[in-house]
């Protein structure tokens, strides 16, 4: 679940009327989406001889494609609504309205900020049913990717407002506060406050929050999980924690995340994915996350949002004055730090997201990139690697190359081909060349066994 200042900016990556997730996988998790349905048990001599070959990119199923045409279809009518819903608060004066219900129900000014947001939500959480129902529930049944219950889909549903609605309530007024106690800076001081906050969030989140959606388990294949300490041992990581999630009451889909801060983080893995994904699939899926672990990117993913949300609201600081001015009868309030002036502040975030996401998702890319590459690097399970892209593409009802517009503005990972590909043809150590983050692992005794490598390894370097 977001966090209110970063809910509009991240629609596009976020669970919202436009997700193709069943529920909230926040953007911060570096989720890298594999998916099962390959299904080939291959015999260690039959994969020792293949070993070699590249794995083909296969062709999107005739299901696949209409699911990514109609995604976009969904996307563009989420953004849409994005921009109007807000509009039709402000320019209706329905904000002002719901401000002046807040002051006789909170009275004092912190309450009425979280009066306000409580009812604010809750409107647009009802005008959002049949959207949210429609793309979480019944078009991933439609399209076989859903196992959920209705009531299951329900209860998340309500709890996902609660969550969200008791954030709001606990922290909007800190935002606003700001707003009143320094008109001219409370851009700058807003988006250096996400990052203490946002690093609170990934704190909480995995012991308070997830846990309300699902049940997270320690792992239960204890072979398999000695073989991923053992992976995380050599990556370098101590005292690693890796969880499993039923998600398998929730969706037939396949995934894994690293998620949590300082003493909550973790590596999770769906019980989907340990149910239809072979060991050594699943090793390099835990590398890949490792990479991410290893590599910070979750600290800096936080500080790039925390830089790109001071540019967006320094531009809402020098629009929303002259919006202020010129509506300001319309609205029914006469400065940003009116709370009614939230459904502006949305907006506005909104169209400037629609700017600055691509930035945010490149950046993404660039780090997914690095985690498959990371993972290639500790496991050297090439095929392994490719083999977890194709069961993604052909159970996900994936598409292997999306078109420039929707790499740009909708996707946080490399295409799938893309990182097939570079599956098949990353190989330094086999000519000699040195790795990039071979600086990071420690050597370790089972790596030849643990990943069936058929070629001699070369000197690692140190760091
Ligand atoms: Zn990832």
């Amino acid at each position: 679940m977001q966090s209110f200042l970063i809910f509009a900016f991240s629609t596009a990556l976020a669970a919202g009327p436009g997700s193709e997730s069943g529920s909230a996988l926040p953007w911060y998790r570096g989720a890298l989406v594999v998916s099962m349905a390959y299904g080939g048990e291959q015999g260690a001599s039959e994969r020792a001889s293949v070993e070699e070959a590249p794995v083909p990119v296969p062709e999107p199923s005739e299901q696949a494609l209409r699911y990514y045409w109609s995604g976009n279809i969904l996307w563009v009518v989420g953004q849409v609504w994005g921009v109007l819903v807000p509009a039709a608060f402000l320019f209706t004066g329905f904000s002002a309205r719901i401000r002046d219900w807040a002051q006789r129900i909170g009275r004092k000014w912190v309450f009425v900020v979280g009066v306000y947001f409580i009812l604010f939500m809750a409107i647009n959480v009802v005008l959002e049913l049949p959207l949210s129902f429609y793309v979480g529930y019944i078009r991933q049944h439609a399209y076989g990717l859903s196992n959920q219950s209705l009531s299951k889909w329900w209860m998340d549903f309500i709890k996902g407002f609660l969550v969200v609605a008791l954030q709001g309530a606990l922290f909007l007024w800190v935002p606003y506060l700001i707003l009143r106690k320094s008109p001219r800076r409370w851009w700058l001081y807003t988006s250096l406050l996400v990052v203490p906050f946002i690093c609170f969030q990934l704190l909480i989140a995995p012991v308070l929050i997830d846990p309300l959606f699902n049940e997270f388990s320690p792992m239960k294949n204890q072979e398999l999980e000695t073989d991923i300490l053992s992976l995380a041992e050599q990556a370098g990581i101590e005292g690693s924690r890796v969880f499993e999630v039923d998600k398998s009451v929730d969706t037939k889909t396949v995934n894994a995340y690293v998620t949590g801060f300082f003493g909550t983080k973790r590596i999770v893995l769906w019980d989907t994915t340990l149910a239809k994904l072979e060991p050594e699939e699943i090793l390099f899926i835990v590398g890949h996350e490792m990479g991410h672990y290893v590599l910070g990117h979750i600290f800096s993913t936080i500080l790039v949002v925390s830089v790109v949300l001071g540019v967006a609201l320094y531009c809402i600081y020098r629009v929303s004055g002259a919006l202020i001015e010129r509506y300001q009868t319309r609205f029914g309030f006469t400065v940003l730090s009116d709370v009614a002036s939230l459904p502006l502040l949305l907006l506005l975030m909104h169209v400037l997201s629609l700017a600055l996401i691509p930035l945010v998702l490149g950046y993404s890319r660039y780090h997914e990139r690095e985690a498959d590459r990371f993972g290639l690097e500790l496991t050297r399970s090439n095929r392994a690697a490719a083999i977890a892209f194709v069961k993604l593409q052909e159970e996900n009802l994936g598409v292997p190359r999306p078109g420039p517009l929707v790499r740009i503005w909708r996707s946080s990972h490399p295409s799938l081909a893309e990182r097939i590909e570079f599956c098949n043809t990353y190989r330094p150590w086999l000519k000699g060349e040195p790795s990039r983050y071979g600086r990071y692992f420690r050597d370790h005794k089972d790596h030849k066994d643990l990943n069936d490598i058929k070629v001699v390894h070369p000197v690692r370097e140190r760091g």
